[in-house]
């Protein structure tokens, strides 16, 4: 059967990114119309660590309540653990927590559907749809979906449909990370079950691998490298997982595995194309925006899937997305996420280096580590 209709928005992708896009601009009164080629609850391959700085903009949102209802361990502390064990550790004093994405997407979909989004699950986007005489993006479709609107947000992940739109390859090499990870029940928590660990090693360049505080009774554990220091490896992204777990006897000897290793991709900031075009915005993985250090990108999503529905909102207003508005949108993405994430990079490698040749054991050096570790420095997503 064929899903025709219009709206002033549409939303491609039910994620944290469109959620948020989605739940925005009902709440500003726009018609949104929202669609996912899943059917929800859904899971999404993920560490599941959601940090303090985006829990806030949940609660900004409505659905931290709905989201904290759910199975979840809160994070009060993380360590970088260095090879030999040793540990710089860091208190949180607003706590992050851990929630499986399927609780958590379901979640802000819900958030959405409250505030009044129009959501279409089960509906698969192909390509979007453009105005012959003026080029704009006017829509999507799929193989039995053809939908229009003024503004289109695709908040699709990383594969996403706008990027053929725009004329862009797939981001490869430093722009992509990749990561493998699992459940594991009964791993030890030597500095307390509610720290997360991240493990800096050799056998781990340009990435680390984690240990995350335990969710009914199971800890999400994974690895995570850039593409490009991981083209470099021999064996598959599992056999990395495998290696990680067969280093840490002290952690994983009494664990075991429930269910199997699932990896995904990472689009990395800072973006390498562009996020917008005439009619369209693009956010979250859509977007290459995730953190190239820690990983993280929930937080990015949300925060630009509400950056694209305040300026889809704005030209809702106007009668066009202007290249103001447009503008107006890179800007922000550019300031909170972009521009933080070259220094990111560059620390990355700093502790890449450190570690490789073994000067993080020095007494000046290690004071370093601990000072920007322990200061937040790195953690933008925790503080805003
Ligand atoms: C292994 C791993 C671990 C990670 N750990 C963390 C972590 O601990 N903390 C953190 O902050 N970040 C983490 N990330 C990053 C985080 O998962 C993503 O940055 C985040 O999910 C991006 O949200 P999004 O809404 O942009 O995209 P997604 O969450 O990918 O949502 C995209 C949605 O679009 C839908 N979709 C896709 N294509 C189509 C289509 N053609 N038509 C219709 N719908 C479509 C999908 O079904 C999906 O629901 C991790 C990533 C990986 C791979």
């Amino acid at each position: 059967m064929q899903l025709e209709g219009a709206s002033q928005v549409l939303v491609i992708g039910a994620g944290p990114a469109g959620s948020a896009a989605a739940t925005t601009l009902a709440r500003a009164g726009v018609d949104v119309c929202m669609v996912d080629r899943a059917r929800f609850p859904r899971d999404k391959t993920c560490g599941d660590a959601v940090s303090a700085g985006a829990m806030r903009l949940l609660d900004a949102m409505g659905v931290a309540a709905d989201v904290l209802a759910r199975p979840h361990a809160s994070v009060v502390h993380a360590s970088a653990v260095f090879p030999g064990g040793e540990r710089i550790g860091r208190d949180y004093l607003q706590p992050g927590y851990i929630v499986g994405r399927s609780e958590l997407d379901d979640a802000l979909r819900r958030g959405a559907e409250r505030a009044g989004a129009t959501v279409l699950e089960g509906v698969a986007v192909r390509r979007v749809l453009r105005d012959p005489e003026t080029d704009f993006v006017v829509g999507a479709r799929g193989d039995r979906f053809r939908w229009r609107a003024g503004v289109t947000i695709a908040a699709d992940g990383p594969f996403s449909v706008a990027l053929p739109a725009l004329g862009c390859e797939r981001p490869r090499g430093r722009h992509v990370g990749v990561a493998a990870t699992a459940y594991l029940r009964g791993v030890t928590f030597p500095a307390g079950p509610a720290t997360a660990d991240h493990y800096i090693e050799s056998e781990l360049p340009l990435g680390y691998g984690w240990i995350f505080p335990a969710v009914e009774g199971l800890s999400n554990v994974g690895v995570y490298q850039r593409r490009d220091a991981y083209g470099q490896r021999s064996g598959g992204l599992r056999a990395a997982f495998e290696a990680f777990l067969d280093r840490h006897p002290e952690r994983f000897c009494n664990a075991e595995r429930v269910g199997r290793v699932r990896n995904w991709s990472l689009p990395l900031a800072a973006p390498p194309h562009a996020i917008s075009a005439p009619g369209l915005l693009l956010a979250g993985d859509a977007a290459c925006l995730v953190d190239p250090l820690s990983g993280e990108g929930i937080w990015q999503a949300i925060f630009s899937g509400v950056e694209a529905a305040k300026t889809a909102a704005g030209a809702i207003a106007e009668g066009n997305l202007s290249p103001r508005l447009r503008k107006r949108y890179e800007r922000a993405i550019k300031t909170r996420i972009a521009r933080p994430s070259f220094g990111k990079r560059a620390v990355q490698h700093c502790l890449q280096g450190l570690v490789k040749s073994g000067l993080y054991r020095l007494r000046p050096l290690r004071g370093s580590v601990r000072r920007i570790y322990a200061g937040g420095f790195l953690e933008m997503t925790k503080r805003s």
